[in-house]
């Protein structure tokens, strides 16, 4: 059986193109090649991220940003916004980190409400926020206008917002949005193979950052400033991937950013129609689904992980069956990176022949 194409929500189908891109012969990254290689990078990553600051590359999955950033930012006590497996992770990661944490949690499916975050930041003392913008797991995209502007009304009150599953697929807006830390790791909105995240810092947050003891070395901000400064990284980068990343860059700005997101928003209503048509539900709320991907909740009596394993073995396209403890009680359908109405069309026939 050879590899199926992969319609789960990340990692995602990586194209021939990107792959032979990253086949470049390597290079030093204490050199001139790899200083000009860096630069190529920030203009596409800058539009897409919606800041002028420089962007970083670190060698990791996006967790070790989500992390990092933690512990370069946060003082005392971290409020984590919940509502899928990635947030409530998050809240987990702060914990172990050694900080006081809290949540607003809503029940997964469910969106963060502007509201419920003032109402928790006015209780006081916190002076970090995490927020996931599209809960990768549920398929809700988060109100990251709303959200922020809450954030920014508490004085010295740092916002950092994973974008791993929306980045490129809509406007993130860093700094209109006033975003303090925005990352996301390439293998899912951006459709490069997984170990590498990309994240930007504000003003605000790399003051705080300098004023924080134990960064640590690794996902150091002030480390990845230094380096940025003269086009380069604190260590060895996963050269292969950057070269795969101007790749994607250089199809990003071939397509233009504005019908990129049309594309998304397209395919993804494709899938919503699809689903309409078969009586699946969808796990978000209308008006705060993501573009980049569907979370339907599987139907009683309907046999999933049958259906799952059939469209596997019989037309080679892998869709994912649900996360964490919502794991067979929904099921997932990404639309991320290179997906075109064609290619989701070919994955709507093969269900359709399936579901008869
Ligand atoms: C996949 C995902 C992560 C985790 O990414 P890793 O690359 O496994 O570290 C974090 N946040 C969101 C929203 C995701 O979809």
């Amino acid at each position: 059986m050879s590899t199926p194409k992969l319609f789960s929500p990340g990692p995602v189908d990586v194209s021939k193109e990107t792959f032979a891109a990253m086949c470049h012969p390597m290079i030093g990254h204490r050199g001139s090649d790899f200083e000009v290689l860096y630069a190529s990078l920030q203009p596409g990553l800058q539009e897409i991220f919606g800041t002028a600051r420089p962007v970083f590359l670190s060698t990791s999955s996006a967790w070790g940003v989500m992390e990092g950033a933690l512990r370069n930012l946060a003082r005392k006590k971290v409020l984590c916004l919940c509502c899928g497996a990635f947030s409530d992770k998050w809240l987990d990661v702060a914990k172990k980190c050694g900080f006081e944490a809290d949540s607003v949690q809503v029940a997964w499916g469910e969106e963060i409400s502007p509201e419920a975050v003032h109402a928790k930041l006015a209780e006081g003392g916190f002076d970090t926020v995490t927020l996931i913008h599209s809960e990768t797991s549920t398929g809700v995209l988060n109100d990251l206008a709303g959200i922020s502007k809450v954030v920014k009304s508490f004085p010295d009150t740092m916002l950092i917002v994973d974008t791993v599953s929306s980045l490129s697929t809509v406007p993130v807006d860093m700094d209109a949005n006033c975003i303090d830390v925005m990352l996301a790791g390439v293998q899912k909105a951006l459709a490069l193979p997984p170990g590498l995240a990309v994240f930007a810092v504000s003003a605000a947050g790399m003051e705080r950052a300098k004023g924080t003891a134990n960064r640590g070395y690794y996902f150091d901000f002030i480390e990845f400033a230094k380096n940025a400064a003269v086009n380069n990284t604190p260590s060895t980068p996963a050269i292969s991937l950057l070269y795969g990343l101007q790749q994607i860059l250089g199809e990003i700005a071939k397509e233009g950013f504005g019908p990129r997101q049309q594309r998304h928003a397209k395919t993804n209503a494709m899938i919503a129609t699809w689903g309409a048509k078969h009586g699946f539900e969808m796990f978000a709320p209308a008006g705060r689904r993501s573009s980049a991907l569907t979370c339907f909740k599987t139907p009683d009596g309907f046999d999933l992980s049958a259906f799952i394993k059939n469209l596997k073995n019989q037309y080679g396209f892998l869709i994912n069956g649900g996360y964490g403890k919502i794991k067979g009680s929904t099921f997932r359908i990404s639309n991320m990176g290179n997906e075109t109405e064609a290619t989701m069309q070919e994955l709507i026939d093969a269900m359709d022949t399936l579901l008869g």
